[in-house]
């Protein structure tokens, strides 16, 4: 089980500081974090900026807290990196300069977010060289996936999504498969309060889920997770997690409240 809190272009320097500190506080005085399941893995996706600052806050944690081990399964997650290697790109930052950055942690990397693809007009020819990119560096790539509310309303919505993965996950290699993690992510549920149903969640998944298997075989298909995302929140967390193959859950707004986030990290730890 996975969680993901993806604070996005929020909180400034001093509040993102004060974010990991207040969790773990809250974590310890509900007496969870040495009850927290070592199969569930947590990560915080800040703006680029405060990566390496909270690489360094887990860092020190960990050697603070050495009673618990709750903090190994705590990483963090890039929300972005450029689809070129290197060279002469302003402002973009590369996998290979994220990686630098790993420092004994795992960097997981959100690729095709809907802000990124509609905002930036990223196409999956994009997003698959990001996620190759994301491979060379040992990085997990996160694929976003996910319709819009015009392809729900005219009922072509798992086709939109089939097409979305055949031209990017579909063409990654066995050996790389189980190094990645998907995310549905219907545009209409993010940032609108109106997540999608655990119907409809399962009917997505459920299709992801064959669709993987026909691409890579069965084996290979259940080593990837599938998050959802989209108005997820701590009082929606609990039935969403239980929907048949829901791996975790990819936070937006949510995540930016300690007392939420660590509400949804309670409820994936009770269901890891
Ligand atoms: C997101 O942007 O990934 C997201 C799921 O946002 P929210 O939870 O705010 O809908």
């Amino acid at each position: 089980m996975l969680v993901i809190g993806n604070w996005k272009m929020n909180m400034c320097r001093s509040e993102a500081k004060l974010f990991l500190p207040a969790l773990v506080r809250q974590l310890r005085s509900r007496s969870l974090q040495c009850a927290l399941s070592d199969k569930l893995h947590m990560s915080i996706a800040p703006p680029i900026i405060y990566l390496h600052e909270l690489i360094s806050q887990i860092k020190n944690f960990k050697k603070e807290l050495t009673h618990t081990t709750f903090l190994n399964n705590f990483n963090v997650t890039a929300q972005n990196a450029s689809s070129y290697a290197n060279g002469a790109y302003t402002g973009e930052v590369s996998a290979s300069i994220l990686e630098e950055y790993r420092d004994g942690n795992q960097i997981s990397v959100l690729i095709g977010h809907s802000e990124r693809r509609s905002y930036f007009n990223e196409k999956n020819n994009i997003l698959l060289n990001k996620m190759m990119l994301c491979f060379n560096a040992s990085l997990i790539p996160i694929l976003c996936f996910g319709e819009s509310l015009n392809d729900r309303s005219n009922g072509i919505y798992l086709k939109k999504i089939e097409l979305q993965l055949k031209d990017t996950i579909a063409k990654v290699s066995h050996e790389n498969i189980s190094q990645m993690i998907l995310a549905y992510e219907p545009i209409w549920a993010i940032g609108t309060g109106q997540n999608a149903t655990s119907e409809q969640i399962e009917e997505v998944h459920n299709y992801v889920r064959l669709l993987l298997v026909q691409y890579f075989g069965k084996i290979d298909a259940f080593k990837i997770s599938i998050l959802y995302g989209g108005s997820c929140n701590d009082l929606n967390a609990q039935n969403i997690l239980q929907t048949s193959n829901v791996d975790g859950l990819l936070v937006g707004g949510a995540s930016l409240d300690v007392s939420k986030f660590c509400n949804i990290i309670e409820i994936a730890n009770e269901l890891s």
